[in-house]
């Protein structure tokens, strides 16, 4: 209950790197607290001053103890301030402030300066009575002429070090009494410097990194603590002791528990998952890890991520996942140098020391999103990070010491190839994830997603019921996506929306759950139909068991999840002349596309709209070149009946969705099958999806992609699939479902593709004609 009275002289400081104030203050008098008055929003108190000023002059000249005492104290207090650097102006002063302040005033002056705990401190500060604060601290300084002593002999070499050391310190604090905390501060951040440095020197960095440690240290010492670089070396050394230099985890890698752990984390993907055991495998013979790096790419969802994870578990090591999509300045990846404002390490450091091992799992995620910009390419600092040869010493800006990072075990993530600068895909093996059947999809869904879902959602199987039929209507109706990321989320949904119910344990009181979850405010067609049920509860709720699964049945999901999303519209869309289906492939994996012409008058024009690439353009030229030089073959004409198909005709194609750019030479077929209906006024069926290059000899070429455009087509719900001739072998890839589903016609030239695209074939005409002409 006992404090100084001060004035407040001057208030210093700043709030960068971290807040950071100096007060400065004179001290007055000693106070004792009577009453306190009020804590906020500062304590305001009724104080009783306990020293006065004038005391110290008259009152104790006559008690001799005391005058003994005070003089004891004084020559102790010589005797130290002697031993100091007398060449140092401030303990000069200090020598005459001996001399000059009455004795009275000396120990609260001494204590301030020498070394003493805070504890020390308070309880001087707390000796109201002058002779109890003389006995109190001649103790104190008696220890610290000892201490000083000690160190001047066991170092005397460094003689001239210690005195500034301990002559830095007194001079801070003549000029003002420092407040307790602060002084524990000072204090303790004194104590982080040396158990810093110690850390550094017990740590196991490199050679190379200790060096530059060291000499960072040392400077840090010299260094105020207000100056912005103190706390900036001071992090730097923080962090050099933090990174991993040598600690790593164990591998252990067993290829059968391997393949276990992976079939049971993922339903399906065989392809990816042979390939990963390969690597796994020769990882495990050849204790080596100068392979290749694996960039997994496919649509989103389909588990690339949760792959890596997977990988690294097997593998006993630590996780990390670096996202690149966006990242456009090399600095994000290599570090910015220290001398910036701001600067901090690349993410691959950064990412080692929140691992803290130096062999963990890295996933890249999304490199073939990562920017380019005025900072320059992150690609490019990329290609150092990922060769072998090279990431041994890879060298980080802020760091600016090398690093080893040939134990980390890199693996990529990737939409598509395209966009991936061509070293950096060089540096990579791409293995392909394509997208998942309807099958696929329902199997994961009742093995990981919705297990997961519930546990998320702290719901248990008992209390609601996703049926598979259920499933199958929310993977075509709901969503329309190759992977399984938008199902995971409507089940999400429907969980939320019985994680309700079950809370609100509405369910246990009156009627069956069916009507519970589909009870809602606008599904009135049901309504019927539960009145039954809703009866048979009435008498028979007694013998229901507490908690019965809520059943999620088709009423239940259009309530949850509203009306269906995506509809088969495929047939009504093909009802006239001048439609035709193709397959497309984007990064987000296969889709279906409608393509549109319309003939109008005009002066023989093509327009195209869709955001089409150049390719692209240049297949519908093709497309309609074909035609014209086939259009008596096949007796297409056009608006006045004219063989000429541009004869004061205009045409105009359209690619929808128009927002997206579309390119590629795959659409070739599809246009043509789509002006030859045109023409022709034909209708093509409702239920073929086709894909394929052509050329202007009407031959059809192989396309990429056409797992993803057959699993689109299937999605959509079309039978039938044209696709060229030489794409037979990718047909293998399809999983047997699929293809017993669908009937795949092999195209070699478009006579071939416009027979399969309209009923009853589209007649050539009679090669008789011909023959006549030549007899
Ligand atoms: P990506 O990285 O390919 O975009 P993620 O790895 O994030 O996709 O996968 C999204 C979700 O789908 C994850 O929760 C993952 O567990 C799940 N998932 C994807 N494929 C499978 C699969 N074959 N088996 C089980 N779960 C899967």
């Amino acid at each position: 209950r006992i404090g100084t009275a001060a004035l407040a002289v001057q208030v210093v400081g700043s709030n960068w790197p971290k807040p950071h104030y100096t007060l400065l203050v004179t001290g007055l008098c000693r106070f004792q607290i009577l009453q306190l008055l009020k804590e906020k929003p500062y304590p305001v108190a009724e104080v009783e001053q306990l020293d006065r000023l004038e005391q110290f002059t008259n009152q104790h000249k006559s008690e001799e103890e005391l005058g003994e005492l005070s003089e004891q104290f004084y020559k102790y207090a010589v005797q130290l301030v002697e031993m100091l650097d007398m060449s140092v102006p401030a303990v000069a002063k200090l020598r005459r402030l001996l001399d000059n302040l009455p004795r009275e005033a000396l120990p609260d002056i001494l204590t301030s300066i020498i070394r003493t705990s805070n504890q020390e401190k308070l309880q001087i500060l707390d000796a109201v009575r002058l002779e109890e604060r003389f006995k109190m601290t001649i103790p104190l300084l008696v220890r610290q002429i000892e201490g000083l002593k000690l160190l001047q002999k066991t170092r005397k070499p460094k003689q001239d070090d210690d005195k500034r050391v301990v002559a830095i310190r007194p001079n801070r604090r003549i000029n003002h009494i420092p407040s307790t905390t602060e002084d524990e501060e000072e204090e303790e951040d004194h104590d982080d410097v040396v158990m810093l440095e110690k850390k550094i020197r017990t740590s196991s960095m490199s050679e190379q990194a200790l060096k530059v440690c060291l000499k960072e240290i040392k400077r840090l010492k010299k260094m105020p603590q207000s100056m912005p670089e103190y706390a900036l070396t001071r992090n730097y050394l923080e962090l050099m002791v933090e990174l991993p230099w040598n600690k790593s985890t164990k591998d252990r890698l067993e290829i059968r528990a391997a393949r276990i752990l992976l079939d049971n984390d993922h339903y399906a993907m065989e392809k990816l998952k042979k390939r990963v055991l390969e690597y796994l495998a020769v990882r495990q013979l050849k204790n080596n890890l100068k392979g290749p790096i694996l960039c997994f790419v496919g649509p989103p969802g389909v588990g690339k991520t949760s792959v890596g994870r997977s990988i690294a578990k097997t593998l006993g090591r630590e996780f990390h996942r670096i996202a690149l999509g966006g990242v456009c300045d090399q600095s994000d990846i290599r570090g910015h140098r220290r001398t910036y404002v701001g600067s901090m390490p690349g993410r691959i450091i950064n990412g080692l020391k929140t691992v803290g091992v130096n062999n963990p799992v890295f996933l890249l995620d999304e490199v073939d999103k990562l920017g380019k910009s005025l900072q320059g390419d992150p690609a490019a600092a990329l290609l150092e990070v990922l060769d072998p040869e090279q990431n041994h010493s890879f060298t980080d800006h802020y760091l600016n010491v090398a690093f080893d990072l040939s134990q980390v075990l890199f693996i990529a993530t990737a939409n598509t190839t395209a966009t991936i600068p061509p070293a950096l895909l060089d540096r990579m093996e791409i293995i392909q994830v394509p997208g998942y059947t309807q099958e696929e999809k329902i199997e994961i869904a009742h093995r990981h997603l919705i297990p997961k879902q519930l546990e998320q959602h702290g719901l248990t199987p008992q209390q609601i019921q996703i049926p598979q039929a259920t499933t199958l209507d929310i993977i075509t109706r709901y969503t329309r996506e190759a992977g399984v990321r938008s199902l995971d989320r409507k089940l999400g949904a429907i969980c939320r929306a019985v994680a309700v119910k079950v809370a609100e344990g509405q369910h246990k009181e009156t009627k069956p759950d069916r009507a519970e979850v589909a009870e809602g405010e606008d599904c009135k067609e049901q309504v019927t139909e539960d009145m039954k049920t809703e009866s048979i509860s009435d008498t028979a709720d007694l013998a229901l068991p507490p908690e019965m699964p809520i059943l999620i049945d088709f009423h239940a999901l259009k309530d949850i999840l509203g009306p269906p999303m995506y509809e088969m519209e495929v047939s009504e869309r093909l009802s006239q002349p001048g439609v035709a289906i193709g397959l497309a492939w984007t990064p987000l994996g296969g889709e279906i596309m409608f393509v549109e012409a319309s003939r109008m008058d005009g002066e023989g024009q093509l327009t195209l709209t869709g955001q089409l690439g150049d390719v692209m353009k240049e297949s519908a030229h093709l497309a309609i070149s074909w035609l014209r030089s086939n259009a008596k073959r096949y007796q297409l004409t056009n608006a006045s009946g004219s063989f000429d198909l541009l004869d004061n005709t205009d045409i105009h194609l359209h690619f929808p969705a128009g927002a997206v750019t579309k390119d590629g030479p795959s659409a070739g077929v599809t246009i043509v099958t789509c002006l030859a209906s045109l023409f022709s006024g034909r209708l093509v069926c409702s239920d073929v999806a086709m894909t394929g290059e052509i050329t202007l000899r009407g031959l059809v070429l192989p396309v990429g992609g056409i797992k993803d455009k057959v699993l689109a087509a299937h999605r959509g719900g079309l039978k039938r699939v044209i696709i060229p001739q030489r794409n037979e072998k990718d047909l293998e890839e399809i999983a047997v479902n699929v293809r017993q589903d669908m009937t795949f016609v092999l195209a070699s030239c478009l006579d071939e593709v416009l027979n399969a695209a309209f009923d009853g074939g589209f007649a050539v005409k009679p090669r008789a004609e011909r023959l006549n002409s030549k007899l």
